[in-house]
C-alpha cells in the first residue's frame, strides 16, 4: 500500500468455526471477508477462537473461558453452527453455545432479513422483509428467570413456563426496527398476540407503539402473529420490518426464509449496541459435514451484515462497502446460476467461493 494513503483502522474479528460444516463455511467466509476488506483497502486482524467439539477436546468446554474473553477485546465476530447433540453426554444439558454467548454479551436483537435473490426458486419473488427478532426475553426458559429457569414441572403430568416482557427491553427492539426502517421502506408491523396475552404481549405492543410515535415518518401497524403467519405466506411483499417477541420472531424468521427460497440462504446478525455476531440461521448439517457441499451463502451474507453494521455504528464507509460487496457478489453468483445442491445446483462449497471471491472485485 501507498505510504501517503490513509491506513485505516484494523477490524478485529473473532472466527468461531464451531462444529459440522463450519469446518468449511467459516474458512470459506473468512476468505470473502478478507477479499472485499483488501479491495477497499481496510486491514482485517482475525482472532481463531474454539466452541464445540474441539473446545471440549482441548479444554474440556464446549465454550470455554478463553474464547468468551477473547470475544470481550473485540469488534465483532464470525460465528459457525454448534451440534450440540454430537457432544459428550457431560456436555449437553448446558445451554447451546450460541445462546451462552448471545446471553453473555447481551446481545439483545437478532436480525434477520428474508428476501428473495434473482436465481434461487422461490415462493414470493418480491419479498424483501427483516424481521427484528427481541433476545432476550419472552417465553425462553433459559432467560427469563434471575435464578432458576422459566419452566417447571408441578407434577410429572403438568407443566408450566413464564414468559417475560418488560417495557425496557421492548423499547429497545422496538428502536432498533424504527431506526432500521427508516433506512429502508419506512413500514414497521408489530407482531404480538395481545388478545389472548394482553399483559405480557399488551405491555410489548403499547412499549413499541410509544417507540413508535417518535418516528412520525414510520407507518406502524399491527397483527397477532398467527395472523401475521398467514399474511406472510399469502403475501409477504406487504412487509417491510417486523418486530417482535422472541419466539414469535423464532418461528416467523424461520417461516419467512423458507419463503424466500431455502434456509441455506438465510442472515442474520445478533447485536447489542456496542456488538455484533454474524451467525447463519441454518445448524451444523452433519450430514453433508466434511463432504464440500455445504451452502455457505447464509455465513457470506450474515458476514456482509456485520460489516455493513460495524461500517455504520463507526462511520466507516470503508467496512460498509465491503459488506455491499459481498452481498452483491452473492447476488450476481446466484443470477448466473452458480449455487449448491440445498438450491439445486452443481456446485460445491468451494465452486460457490470461488464464484463469490471473482465477484467481489466486479462492484
Ligand atoms: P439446529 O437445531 O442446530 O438448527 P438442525 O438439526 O435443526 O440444527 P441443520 O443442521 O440446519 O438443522 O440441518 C437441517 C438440514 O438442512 C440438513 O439436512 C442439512 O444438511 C441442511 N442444511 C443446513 N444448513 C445447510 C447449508 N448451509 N447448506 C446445505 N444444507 C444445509
Amino acid at each position: 500500500m501507498d505510504a501517503v494513503q490513509a491506513i485505516p483502522a484494523t477490524l478485529r474479528l473473532g472466527l468461531i468455526e464451531g462444529d459440522g460444516i463450519g469446518h468449511e463455511i467459516v474458512p470459506a467466509t473468512q476468505r470473502v471477508v478478507d477479499e472485499a476488506l483488501a479491495v477497499v483497502g481496510a486491514a482485517v486482524q482475525w482472532v481463531p477462537l474454539l466452541m464445540g467439539l474441539r473446545a471440549i477436546g482441548e479444554h474440556g468446554d464446549p465454550l470455554p473461558e478463553q474464547t468468551f474473553a477473547a470475544l470481550d477485546e473485540l469488534d465483532g465476530w464470525i460465528l459457525g453452527p454448534h451440534d450440540n447433540v454430537a457432544y459428550p453426554p457431560q456436555h449437553r444439558s448446558g445451554p447451546p453455545p450460541g445462546g451462552a454467548i448471545r446471553k453473555r454479551f447481551g446481545l439483545f436483537a437478532n436480525i434477520r432479513p428474508a428476501r428473495a435473490f434473482s436465481g434461487v426458486r422461490t415462493r414470493s419473488p418480491e419479498m424483501d422483509v427483516v424481521i427484528v427478532r427481541e433476545n432476550s426475553e419472552g417465553f425462553y426458559a433459559d432467560r427469563n428467570m434471575f435464578a432458576g429457569a422459566g419452566e417447571f414441572a408441578a407434577t410429572p403430568d403438568v407443566a408450566l413456563s413464564v414468559g417475560l416482557i418488560t417495557r425496557a427491553a421492548s423499547e429497545r427492539i422496538a428502536r432498533q426496527a424504527f431506526e432500521l426502517a427508516r433506512e429502508r421502506r419506512a413500514h414497521v408491523t408489530i407482531v404480538h398476540k395481545a388478545n389472548v396475552l394482553p399483559l405480557t404481549m399488551g405491555l410489548f405492543l403499547q412499549s413499541c407503539r410509544d417507540v413508535g410515535a417518535e418516528f412520525p415518518d414510520v407507518r406502524i401497524t399491527h397483527e397477532h402473529v398467527d395472523a401475521a403467519a398467514a399474511h406472510l405466506v399469502r403475501d409477504a411483499t406487504d412487509y417491510d420490518v417486523i418486530v417482535t417477541e422472541n419466539l414469535f420472531g423464532d418461528i416467523l424468521s424461520d417461516l419467512a426464509g423458507e419463503l424466500s427460497g431455502s434456509l441455506g440462504i438465510a442472515a442474520s446478525i445478533n447485536c447489542s449496541l456496542t456488538k455484533a455476531m454474524a451467525q447463519a440461521a441454518h445448524g451444523a448439517a452433519p450430514d453433508i459435514a466434511g463432504h464440500n457441499r455445504a451452502n455457505p451463502a447464509a455465513l457470506f451474507l450474515s458476514a456482509a451484515m456485520l460489516l455493513r453494521w460495524l461500517g455504520r455504528r463507526n462511520g466507516r464507509t470503508e467496512w460498509s462497502g465491503a459488506g455491499a460487496r459481498i452481498e452483491h457478489a452473492v447476488e450476481t453468483s446466484f443470477e448466473s446460476g452458480v449455487a449448491t445442491a440445498d438450491l439445486g445446483g452443481l456446485a460445491s462449497t468451494s465452486e460457490f467461493t470461488e464464484h463469490v471471491l471473482a465477484r467481489v472485485h466486479r462492484r
